[in-house]
């Protein structure tokens, strides 16, 4: 395999891709079941089938292209990433994930011929979020967990119902195979890092351990609305006094845990939100992440209590509200060890690291053992136009999934 080449393709492939939902600004939105989310699905098949693959869509408008074993019950080894963005996204997330399938795929197929096993790219038609309030949307309809009593009642920020934009972009409507899948073997996902651990540790491949856990709370302080100027600092019940206090003891206890747990006040809204007038009311989101569910608990539980403290503290009631309690998922430990080993022997720097985001990966990992690579982001940007991975880097991942692939599709007798 000639690496310059690969190298060309891999940052040509992007570029094209790009163009489908190419914001003026320089950005990228493909929203699910837009027009320029089905231009991308169709373009992506005619290229899929010049590059010698068998494609077919699933009813919920996922895309796969195939190479298949001459065993049709030989079970298939799946690898891809999501297609759609978020409002004025960038040119990698998702979209890498589907272009290094694609060409490891090609190269398998006409290096290697028939494989043992069926091996498949697929570009999964949501992930985001940025349309629906509905998220992982095509990995969940593969696994069979989407949320289907649900989507009768979601809509658009324009008030278009989930149903009618599924319709209409031809899904839903059973013209195409059940999306649920009970012959995957294991699921590889290539994505860029979307943070800057691997670039300022000069490291080429990211291999994740786990995914890590997610809570997100709302705490609601409340005290008494009152003059500015005719109450005594010491009589005050001030609510946004009470929540700085909060959050600053908040981050301060993130601080002394220290990485990875990682927690973040995003939203606060006061009221009434007036300069002369002491707030009755402050609300504040608290998000916080990491990789082990008891480590999570913990700190969870020491950020309320620490709120509650601060509200006797202050003379304020308060109310703590948990909207979101996602466990941290682990990767498949074989996989991981093969992919250890192919990254030493090609040569290329990689570290064993979390994943602090949110991918396909974990919902696939709960049933098929699940691996998810990581190559560098510049600068940690992402979800902006300014996202970038240099072409020598998508390269090494293509790389790597190309030999992960060759092994887990032609080489093992058997899979555990
Ligand atoms: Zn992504």
């Amino acid at each position: 395999m000639n690496i310059a080449d690969l190298q060309q393709q891999a940052e040509e492939m992007v570029e094209w891709l790009a163009a489908y939902g190419a914001d003026p600004e320089g950005g990228v939105t493909r929203l699910l079941y837009t027009s320029s989310w089905i231009e991308a699905q169709q373009a992506m098949d005619r290229k899929m089938r010049a590059m010698g693959l068998d494609t077919y869509y699933d009813d919920a408008g996922n895309l796969f292209g195939r190479i298949a074993s001459e065993d049709p019950e030989a079970g298939t080894i799946l690898t891809g990433s999501h297609v759609d963005t978020v409002k004025c996204g960038g040119k990698y997330d998702g979209a890498f994930g589907i272009i290094a399938g694609l060409l490891a795929l090609r190269y398998l197929k006409e290096t290697y011929g028939p494989p043992k096993r069926n091996i498949e790219v697929v570009s999964l038609c949501e992930e985001e979020g940025s349309r629906f309030p509905l998220t992982f949307w095509g990995s969940t309809n593969i696994t069979g967990t989407a949320p289907t009593d649900h989507i009768a009642q979601i809509r658009d920020s324009e008030g278009i119902p989930f149903v009618e934009a599924m319709n209409k972009a031809g899904f839903g409507l059973g013209h195409y195979r059940s999306p649920l899948r009970k012959d995957i073997l294991s699921f590889i996902e290539l994505h860029i890092e979307q943070g800057a651990i691997l670039e300022r540790e000069q490291t080429t491949i990211g291999i994740v351990e786990q995914i890590v856990g997610q809570k997100r709370l709302t705490i609601e302080c409340s005290g008494e609305a009152n003059h500015a100027g005719t109450t005594p600092m010491g009589w005050r019940k001030d609510a946004l006094r009470g929540a700085s206090q909060m959050i600053v003891a908040i981050m301060e206890a993130a601080d002394r845990r220290g990485a990875p747990l990682v927690a973040t006040v995003g939203k606060i809204e006061v009221e009434p939100n007036v300069s002369n007038v002491i707030p009755d009311k402050a609300a504040f989101t608290l998000d916080i992440r990491h990789p082990q569910g008891d480590v999570l608990d913990a700190f969870c539980e020491e950020a309320v209590a620490i709120c509650f403290a601060a509200a006797q503290d202050r003379g304020l009631q308060v109310k703590v509200n948990q909207h979101l309690d996602v466990r941290p998922v682990g990767m498949d430990a074989s996989l991981l060890r093969s992919i250890e080993t192919i990254c030493q022997a090609q040569g290329l720097p990689y570290r064993l690291m979390p994943s602090g985001a949110g991918h396909d990966a974990q919902i696939m990992a709960a049933h098929y053992p699940t691996s998810l690579i990581f190559v560098p982001s510049h600068r940690g940007i992402s979800h902006n136009p300014a996202e970038y991975t240099s072409k020598e880097d998508l390269a090494a991942g293509v790389q790597v999934l190309i030999r992960l692939l060759y092994e887990l599709g032609y080489e093992k007798e058997t899979i555990s």
